[in-house]
């Protein structure tokens, strides 16, 4: 072969690899990773210290270079939108957060969006995103129980998971998820019911399905309103209003339900024991409150499967109160904040209760 035509074939050769290349990277779904903060980016002094540590510390970039195995699954690039830890998120947040997303599924290039967050409200962002984004593309929230710095730290499998899931195509129209510890949770049913070990998240009517080594095994579906078949929609929302929630146990009194409500709270969430129960010396209060046009919503903070009747513990058509259903109370806090968007009618919020 001459020097001339060894030359060609080399260079045809590099341009035929390069378009096979290329060609690999088009199938592979493009996934969008939005960072913003938590244990998953966060570091410690020492290997042992899996729950002393600082939260929200290491950018996108470099959780995306730790994992160079994410390229086998989808073509990733992140953004970091804030970097917070999740108990410092705040509506302000939260909004910025739903109109990224929002914006980046309307785009044909992104087939899949992952957010890394925190734990600690991980259940009320991917609620939040799965009753106002309108999307069929996966919307995957993932975190992490120890820090990347720890032993047996859990972030980097959660992160591929997540990764994974958002990239596949049967993850499409089940409504945000959160990937954590190999279960895909609905992000409207999970909760963080433990605050240490990895198996923290737990839905109290089951999760979604599992993920094994980049295969989905699907269980069930989830049969409340979400995403596409909301009501609701990112896009027309510009600020959320004020709703509190008050925690009651023995020995409660009404102050911090007064202090809502003159801070100028549209609803308060009555973190209740049992079945969304009233203290007799409350029930008066609320029903003033009532009387003065805030929303009164029983919820109850029992854990794993709490659940409120409506007009059993209490006879809310006559007091005009609102049960949350099985939400707990920050997830009752996510729907009211944004249901009072649209409307202040008692039945129409009751309504929105039972169908979300
Ligand atoms: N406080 C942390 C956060 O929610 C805890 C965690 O991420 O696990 O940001």
């Amino acid at each position: 072969m001459g020097k001339q035509s060894f030359k060609h074939w080399i260079g045809a050769l590099a341009a035929a690899m390069l378009l096979a290349g290329s060609a690999f990277a088009q199938q592979k779904p493009n996934v969008v990773i939005l960072a913003t903060g938590g244990t998953i980016a966060g570091a410690g002094a020492d290997v042992a210290n899996s729950a002393t540590y600082q939260s929200a510390k290491v950018p996108v970039d470099k959780l995306i270079a730790g994992i160079p195995q994410l390229a086998n699954v989808a073509n990733v690039r992140g953004e970091q939108v804030f970097q917070l830890g999740s108990e410092s998120i705040r509506n302000e947040d939260l909004l910025t957060l739903g109109k990224r997303v929002s914006a980046l599924v309307k785009q044909n290039d992104v087939d899949g969006v992952v957010i890394t967050h925190g734990t600690d409200t991980t259940e009320e962002t991917a609620y939040f995103l799965n009753l106002v984004v309108k999307t069929e593309k996966p919307i995957v929230v993932v975190a992490s129980m120890r820090p990347g710095t720890a032993m047996s730290a859990d972030g980097m499998l959660n992160l591929y998971n997540a990764v994974s899931v958002a990239g596949s195509k049967d993850a499409h129209g089940k409504g945000t998820l959160v990937v954590m510890n190999d279960t895909i949770h609905s992000g409207r049913d999970v909760s963080k019911m433990i605050n240490i070990r990895p198996e923290a998240f737990q839905s109290p009517w089951g999760p979604l399905g599992m993920i094994v080594e980049g295969k989905n095994y699907w269980f069930r579906k989830l049969d409340k309103r979400h995403t596409t078949n909301s009501e609701f929609d990112i896009d027309q929302i510009d600020a959320l209003p004020l709703v509190e929630i008050a925690y009651a146990g023995g020995n409660v009194n009404d102050t911090a339900y007064r202090a809502f409500a003159n801070a100028g709270a549209k609803a308060i969430i009555h973190a209740a024991p049992g079945n969304g129960s009233v203290a007799k010396t409350l029930v008066p209060v609320l029903q003033e409150l009532r009387g003065k046009g805030l929303q009164i919503i029983r919820s109850t903070h029992v854990n794993a499967g709490g659940f409120v009747l409506r007009n059993a513990e209490q006879p809310d058509d006559k007091y005009d109160w609102i049960v949350a259903h099985d939400l707990n109370p920050q997830k009752a806090r996510i729907l009211a904040s944004v249901a009072l968007t649209k409307t202040n009618d008692s039945k129409e919020l009751q309504r929105v209760f039972w169908e979300y």
